[in-house]
């Protein structure tokens, strides 16, 4: 087994208030393109663009383009061993929750039941103006007949945040309760180049927290405050911590 492995597996052990944050690259195995994935739908839909809320109010039509093949992506997937790995060290008592930047309900999926969706989830869509609520589910998507309330009519929003929109008050504020206290962060998959959810590691560890690392490239994280950084895909190499953490 790597060093860093067991490592990984110390630190956790030796941890009390263990936090995980999570980017796209976690989902990338389940089939999800991250934003860096040749030929995915970041290719084809620049997310500067489609996936900015300007765009959103001023061309609804345009960005459902993209929310379209997003909501298709994410309904087809199934989470995969790393999301599984996080539930199961939630589940053995070292994890207390995962905040994830992703939108496509997999940790949950995965078994994880502490997740605080910082970016919100693209299986509710909501009306911006009567603020009705809808499962995605109950629009039938393959149509490509853009979804509209059913009180108002007007065009649904999915409940993500577009760049340019705030992060939801409630995600916020159990962040900021969690990385008070946390003294070890495990960041699996993200480039942390997306703030305000990069600055969560960076903040735990000038509190003095221990920075554990996952993803298959070096990240500006990993010049700067990873402690441990275990290199390679987070569906082999997380679920290999959780067997290390059994013997
Ligand atoms: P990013 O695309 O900027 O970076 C992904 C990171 O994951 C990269 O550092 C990459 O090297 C790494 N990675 C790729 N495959 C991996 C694997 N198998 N194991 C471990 N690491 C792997 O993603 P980000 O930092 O999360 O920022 C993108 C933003 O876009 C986020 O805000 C997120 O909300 C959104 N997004 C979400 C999804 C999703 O819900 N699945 C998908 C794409 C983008
Ligand atoms: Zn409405």
């Amino acid at each position: 087994m790597q060093d860093t492995i067991l490592l990984a597996a110390e630190a956790i052990k030796k941890s009390k208030n263990l936090i995980s944050l999570t980017g796209a690259g976690i989902s990338v195995e389940s089939g999800i393109p991250d934003f860096r994935s040749a030929g995915g739908l970041w290719e084809k839909y620049d997310p500067a663009i489609y996936a900015s809320i300007e765009t959103f109010e001023n061309h609804p039509e345009k960005a459902w383009d993209m929310i379209f093949e997003m909501v298709e992506v994410t309904a087809d997937a199934d989470a995969n061993p790393a999301h599984k790995a996080l539930a199961e060290l939630e589940a053995m008592g070292y994890l207390k929750a995962v905040i994830t930047q992703n939108i496509d309900n997999l940790h949950q999926e995965g078994g994880s039941k502490e997740v605080i969706e910082y970016h919100g989830n693209a299986s509710r869509l909501t009306c911006q103006k009567c603020k009705s609520s809808y499962a995605a589910e109950d629009f039938d998507i393959s149509t490509r007949e853009i979804p509209r309330c059913k009180k108002c009519s007007r065009i649904l929003k999915p409940d993500v945040v577009f760049f340019g929109e705030m992060i939801p008050r409630d995600a916020l504020l159990q962040c900021d309760n969690l990385a008070q206290f946390t003294d070890a962060v495990i960041v699996v998959g993200t480039s942390a180049l997306v703030y305000p959810a990069a600055s969560i590691p960076y903040e735990a560890k000038e509190r003095g927290a221990t920075i554990i690392e996952f993803n298959i490239e070096k990240t500006g994280l990993t010049r700067q405050i990873t402690d441990i950084f275990i290199e390679g895909p987070a569906g082999t190499t997380l679920p290999q911590v959780v067997e290390a953490l059994k013997h």
